[in-house]
């Protein structure tokens, strides 16, 4: 076959890439605390001869690495942070390794890592081919709070690539069409007067401000689009009944389908806020947290990484990784209404005229309002696998991840393969980018002077 060195370029790996991606379920790190990963991403691009620099765009723990010269520019976005409070063990049921620990519950473990293996692949291809070609490597931060790319792209990444490559473990073998909300975070501080809440009359309750805020928010859901959605929880809501709230804050997601939208909805919300500092003879202070935009996958690539899947290896899976799976899939809420054909997903959807809207947000977005880009997914949890559930940090840990994720690597690389060889691809990429903008231009949705997060470790 035309690609098989490819696959062999990544296959040989599989032990080293494997056991790579256990040290970081092992050692899970949150969003902007990824010291020891980002480290090991260093280590390892290094070993397999990119020229790596750590820690640009003022970010400790992201990577940027290449190797190549010439177009196609191919990006390709690693991520390997974890989630809050999804520690899990190798148990079926509910075990947390370390109690209200970190876990990959996400799978960012998986994600950096077949992000690495289709760059040894990329790297296998254009050396042996001898064609003119780029591949460059970002280590994004903090995919899990949507703000890491933001950053990035604030301080210019990305603008230097032709395409963009993304991966994501999941249930199922797919590449999606279609869009991902994208949001605003902000945190409203509301400031009062302390007083007896029984024996006075003259304090000014921050708790109310937000209440009120609150109401405010809610009373908007029935006139923003369908697609857009507000959530929100107290950050700070008092002591003690019997003493009126002088500090109360609550922070809001805010999200949608274009940033258009988002910018507006949220200018709405901040004006709830307003209100309820007025009514409340309170103060207010909004601490923008960041804000992603929605994704938009390119059909082009989509197509072209379509026929790359097509010579993906299938996984062979051990007794005992279907067993699991079978065993994770009893565990989930929809087992009895959903029951899966098989333990681990094996086929593959893809289906070129079908646009989906889906509820969640990645700040794969920001990348994808820059250069065409697409994120592409395998199966490397159980059928009913759904991303931050312990059920998916316990496979994130294990065969069935792991496989998942060199399938992955080997996917991106194949693809990649379709556009170093056929530049028209590119140039279709790009109309289809043009047309998808409809004259929208990337503007960072994180203002200059918000600071970027730093390690708290
Ligand atoms: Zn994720």
């Amino acid at each position: 076959m035309e690609y098989q060195h490819i696959i062999d370029a990544v296959m040989k790996e599989n032990e080293a890439l494997s056991a790579l991606a256990l040290k970081m379920y092992e050692n899970p790190e949150t969003a902007y605390n990824e010291v020891k990963a980002c480290a090991w991403m260093c280590e390892a691009l290094e070993h397999y001869g990119f020229k790596v620099e750590k820690g640009p765009y003022g970010m400790p723990t992201a990577i940027r690495a290449e190797w190549g010269s010439g177009h196609p520019v191919i990006g390709l976005l690693a991520e390997y942070d974890a989630l809050p409070g999804l520690s899990q063990t190798q148990n079926t049921f509910k075990d947390p390794a370390v109690a209200g620990g970190p876990g990959q519950g996400c799978g960012h473990n998986l994600l950096g890592v077949a992000t690495l293996a289709a760059a040894i692949g990329m790297k296998a291809d254009l050396e042996k081919s001898g064609l003119p070609g780029t591949v460059v490597f970002y280590g994004c931060p903090a995919e899990e709070v949507l703000t890491g790319k933001a950053f990035m792209a604030r301080e210019g990444a990305f603008r230097e690539l032709d395409l963009a490559f993304a991966w994501h473990g999941g249930s199922k073998n797919h590449v999606g069409l279609g869009m991902g909300g994208g949001l605003n975070s902000a945190i409203f501080h509301f400031k009062g007067k302390t007083a007896h809440a029984s024996a006075a009359w003259n304090g000014r309750s921050a708790l109310d401000a937000v209440e009120l805020m609150n109401s405010g928010a809610n009373y908007l859901r029935e006139h923003m689009t369908p697609n857009s959605r507000i959530h929100y929880v107290y950050k700070e809501a008092g002591v003690a009944p019997n003493i009126v709230p002088d500090r109360a804050s609550v922070w809001y997601y805010v999200r949608s389908l274009r940033r258009r939208d988002i910018d507006e909805l949220y200018g709405r919300l901040v004006d709830c806020g307003r209100g309820a500092a007025i009514m409340t003879g309170t103060e207010r202070e909004s601490e923008f947290q960041g804000g992603c935009y929605n994704t938009m996958s390119n059909k082009g690539i989509a197509d072209g990484s379509a026929a790359g899947y097509r010579m993906v290896p299938a996984a062979q899976y051990t007794e005992e990784e279907l067993a699991m799976a079978d065993a994770l899939n009893r565990t989930m809420p929809e087992f009895e209404v959903k029951k899966p054909e098989e333990p681990i997903h094996t086929g593959f959807l893809y289906n070129p005229n079908e646009y989906h809207i889906s509820p969640g947000s990645s700040d794969v977005g920001d990348v994808e309002h820059i250069v065409p880009g697409i994120m592409v997914n395998t199966a490397s949890q159980n059928y009913l696998g759904v991303n931050h559930t312990w059920q998916t940090t316990c496979c994130s840990g294990n065969g069935i991840g792991f496989k998942g994720m060199m399938r992955g690597g080997v996917w991106m690389a194949l693809a990649a393969a379709k556009f170093f060889r056929d530049k028209e691809l590119v140039d279709k990429a790009w109309e289809t980018f043009k047309k998808d903008m409809d004259g929208e231009v990337y503007e960072c949705p994180i203002p200059k002077e918000v600071p970027i997060p730093q390690p708290q470790q």
